[in-house]
């Protein structure tokens, strides 16, 4: 599952202890040991790229 920071930023969960420490070596939760499904992982990047398109929006201005 994926939260969002005070600060809007996209932060990625486990699933099953909702935890946010990941080993992003071996892809699994520091505090179960349950695996981070791929697709966890994608949706997490792409909100990443989101939040970085809004942020350098920000900064130019509209
Ligand atoms: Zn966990």
């Amino acid at each position: 599952m994926i939260f969002f920071n005070p600060a809007g930023g996209p932060e990625l969960a486990c699933d099953d202890c909702g935890c946010r420490w990941f080993d992003r070596m071996s892809g699994t939760c520091y505090e179960c040991g349950a695996p981070v499904s791929e697709e966890s992982q994608a949706e997490y990047r792409r909100a990443l790229e989101a939040f970085a398109l809004r942020r350098s929006r920000e900064k130019e201005g509209t």
